[in-house]
């Protein structure tokens, strides 16, 4: 069976555990270095990316994940999972993977608008549009002329891809379509073969 890594240091990794599990996909919890064994890709939830970024500062567990995608290792990180795999955050020092060729703004959506759904179309997905759930969101500033821009919502972009790397600033985890799940395990089949 296919195994997949959900980063389970903090956040919203349950539900992502959960919609792989729905798609016959063995979600496999990863804290640490070890926990990457064994596993064809890995998902990056939703949470505080600052309390995450901290724990991936320790014992080489970022640079371990950054050497992986260096070999074409999928990973799909959603809104701090967003914030983590970005080369630039704005007004911010924090750590992050730099995988990404985008620059992302914390918690862009303004606080009156903090939470939100909106239905939103997505480049290449059958279907009709899809449900996306934002809390305390980013969004992407700038993204480099490599990337594919696969859905904005207000003229922002957030869910973009780098070949073997796709990062949402909405939570696809939070709802009961698992069309952006089963487009990760796509890239992850790719990667498999
Ligand atoms: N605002 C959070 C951060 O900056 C992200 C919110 C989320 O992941 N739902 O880390």
């Amino acid at each position: 069976k296919k195994k997949i890594g959900v980063l389970a240091i903090q956040g919203a990794f349950r539900e992502h555990c959960k919609s792989l599990e729905k798609l016959g996909v063995e979600a496999v919890e990863v804290r640490s270095v070890d926990d990457l064994k064994g596993i064809s890709g890995l998902i990056i939830p939703g949470g505080e990316s600052t309390a995450i970024g901290k724990q991936l500062e320790i014992d080489g567990f970022g640079d371990k994940i950054v050497e992986m995608a260096g070999e074409g290792f999928p990973i799909f990180g959603t809104c701090a999972g967003m914030i983590l795999l970005s080369k630039k955050i704005d007004r911010s020092n924090q750590y992050s993977l730099g995988l990404l060729d985008i620059s992302v703004k914390r918690n862009a959506f303004g606080r009156q608008i903090a939470s939100f759904e909106a239905d939103i179309p997505v480049k290449g997905l059958k279907g009709g549009n899809l449900r996306a759930v934002f809390i305390r969101a980013p969004y992407v500033t700038e993204a480099g002329p490599e990337l594919d821009v696969l859905a904005a919502y207000a003229g922002k972009i957030v869910l973009v891809q780098d070949d073997h790397i796709l990062a949402s600033a909405f939570h696809p985890e939070l709802t009961d379509d698992t069309r952006i799940h089963e487009y990760f395990i796509n890239i992850v089949d790719q990667y498999r073969k």
